[in-house]
């Protein structure tokens, strides 16, 4: 076989993921009659989304006043000021409409008595710029990820997109000047290569959870899309944000969706006492993630642990009732009883942070395209280049990302995205002609793994490298320990470039999705510990007990990580919302 014979497919659009981010997207441009590719490489309603339990927000104010301005000052403060601004403004501004046309795809949200949308509390929200608990997460119970994909992949079909199901994207596809003319792809079950020819495409890859042992992310999610962006030549903007969600199933990792203490459960430690009150007096539980995070951790660090090792806290709910807890928490109460034989509304759940989000990843703007800095010029857009959703960072999570924002994130910029992609179809009707060494490469990366025999297994690579993202690239981190860990990852890196797959799984293609998967982390495993390194200040997620303040003066800027020659740059944090006043840095305390 040579890449002559490789088989060609041409669209006018590509998108590669069909999360809620990609089959957003990927409707809006059937809609408008362009013809769409959708690579997955799982079966569309098995992508992550499918997990997300508690909801969106939207300043509806169907519970309490609301309004997006509330919502986007909670969305900055959140970010530690990191976010960038307009595109929060525009993501806040959009949020109802966004809600609206889910529920005319056939999202069956949960409703109150009076027939409007529910919409419960989550932490970080705000009534009046940082006053009252505001309400303002729309679910479908705990299941609103389900809902959400399950609907617009059934309008999807609808729509007519084209879906490649269970196709592996290896590497992005480009001509001499850099514009993006599709991906190198193969269907995992018969191995078959295909080039599909695009005139844009459009990342929506999802997070890289998977980079930690302990995580609440599906096994799929290991920033391909990432990987893919780093080696066409793209940085990667703030990796060291990583977020930790604090109610995890102890020792197993599986979520327990913040809407549980939306609904009123608390935290309580050892000595039975309601430990937020100790560190976010008025918000308590619903204080930012980051924030419960550190200080699960640090009454565990001082002895106030519960369980025979003193390392996990408890998780109330039992006090709810059984009704409210069946009524709006069905799917945790099952989670509970499968995974601890413990019923939530009996027993308290024990509880510790887990790995959640990836707030970092390809630089966008708000239209979604993907831009990188050029000399002289602030940013320029990739041509043909477009990403969406949690492999994105268009900035609006900033250095902490809220709860019920991300399924907001990937709806209202999968969107985005595409309607600037048919502006641009517009203008752009031929293909352009495709670099014949890009295939080359992308081929070789793929067949390097044919070469069996004497080497070490990826498995043990990869849980080596779970094992040292969370020893040295967790909550905590101290100059000396991330240091050890940029050595540790360069280690493994440079292990996996000998590592082999065994003759026998070789004649499986799952094996050879699995090496090109654990590339991917390994790269973006380096990114997230070379900022973290980096960055001298305490922000968000990234705690440093070297450096436990936020340094406005020297860090109010977006680091971004190239791979070639592991090079940090970094870019302003645009601080000026489209209409409205900015919100300038304060103290963060809720
Ligand atoms: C357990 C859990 C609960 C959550 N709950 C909430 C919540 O209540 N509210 C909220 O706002 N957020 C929540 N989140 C976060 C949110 O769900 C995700 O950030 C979001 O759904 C990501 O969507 P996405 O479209 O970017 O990617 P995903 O849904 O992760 O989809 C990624 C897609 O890319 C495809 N893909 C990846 N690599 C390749 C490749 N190499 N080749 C081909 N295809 C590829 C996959 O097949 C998949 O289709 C939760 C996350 C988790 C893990």
């Amino acid at each position: 076989m040579t890449i002559s014979n490789i088989q060609r497919r041409r669209f006018d659009s590509l998108i590669i993921g069909a999360g809620g981010g990609g089959l957003r997207a990927a409707l809006q441009l059937a809609e408008a009659d362009a013809s769409v590719a959708v690579v997955s490489k799982v079966f569309p309603t098995r992508s992550h989304t499918v997990a997300a339990q508690g909801g969106m927000n939207a300043a509806l104010a169907n519970v309490l006043p609301d309004n997006w301005h509330w919502h986007m000052f909670d969305t900055v403060k959140g970010s530690d000021y990191l976010g960038d601004q307009d595109a929060i403004e525009y993501m806040c501004r959009a949020a109802p409409k966004v809600v609206y046309e889910l529920e005319h795809f056939g999202v069956p949200f949960s409703r109150l008595d009076n027939g409007r949308i529910y919409q419960r509390p989550f932490g970080g929200q705000s009534q009046n710029f940082g006053g009252e608990q505001a309400a303002r997460t729309c679910a479908a119970a705990d299941r609103t990820g389900h809902a959400i994909l399950h609907s617009l992949y059934q309008q999807n079909i609808r729509a007519k997109t084209h879906f490649f199901d269970e196709y592996f994207a290896v590497d992005l596809l480009k001509d001499e000047e850099g514009n993006i003319l599709g991906a190198f792809v193969f269907d995992i079950h018969t191995g078959e290569e295909l080039i599909i020819e695009a005139k844009t495409t459009l990342l929506a890859t999802g997070g890289a959870g998977q980079l930690y042992r302990t995580t609440t992310n599906a096994l799929i999610n290991t920033g391909d899309g990432m990987g893919m962006a780093l080696r066409a030549g793209i940085p990667l903007q703030d990796m060291e944000f990583f977020q930790f969600h604090p109610t995890g199933i102890a020792g197993r990792g599986m979520l327990i969706t913040e809407g549980a203490r939306g609904e009123g459960g608390y935290l309580v430690n050892a000595e039975g006492e309601r430990l937020m009150e100790r560190y976010a007096p008025n918000a308590k539980d619903l204080a930012s993630r980051d924030v419960v995070s550190r200080a699960i951790e640090t009454e565990i660090r001082e002895g106030r642990g519960c369980g025979p090792n003193k390392d996990y806290v408890m998780l109330k709910l039992d006090h709810l009732g059984v009704d409210v807890i069946q009524k709006r928490l069905p799917g945790i109460r099952q989670t509970c009883i499968t995974f601890l034989g413990i019923d939530p509304a009996e027993q308290p759940v024990p509880v510790y942070p887990t790995a959640h989000y990836t707030m970092g990843g390809i630089p966008t703007n708000r239209q979604g395209q993907v831009v990188v800095p050029v000399k002289d010029t602030p940013e320029e857009a990739v041509n043909g280049l477009y990403a969406a959703g949690e492999c994105a960072c268009v900035s609006v999570h900033g250095a902490n990302r809220l709860g019920g924002n991300s399924l907001l994130d990937i709806l209202v910029f999968g969107r985005a995205a595409a309607n600037h992609i048919i502006d641009y179809l517009k203008e752009n009707h031929y293909h352009r002609p495709m670099n014949e060494e890009s295939i080359e490469k992308a081929y070789q990366r793929l067949h390097r793994w044919d070469d069996t025999g004497e080497g070490e297994s990826v498995e043990q690579i990869r849980s080596e490298l779970k094992l040292v993202m969370e020893k040295n690239c967790g909550v905590f981190r101290t100059q000396e320990v991330l240091d050890q860990g940029v050595k540790e990852v360069t280690a493994l890196h440079e292990r996996l470039t000998k590592a082999r797959i065994s003759d026998h799984s070789a004649m499986f293609n799952t094996a050879r999705v699995e090496a090109l998967e654990l590339e991917n982390l390994m790269d973006v495993a380096l990114a997230t510990v070379f900022s973290a390194c980096a960055r001298t200040e305490s922000r968000g997620a990234h705690s440093r007990v070297d450096y436990p303040e936020r340094d406005d003066m020297n860090w109010m800027k977006h680091s971004l990580y190239s791979l070639l020659e592991r090079k940090l740059d970094y870019k302003p944090v645009r601080t000026k919302p489209v209409t409205v006043a900015t919100f300038p840095p304060k103290a963060r305390v809720y």
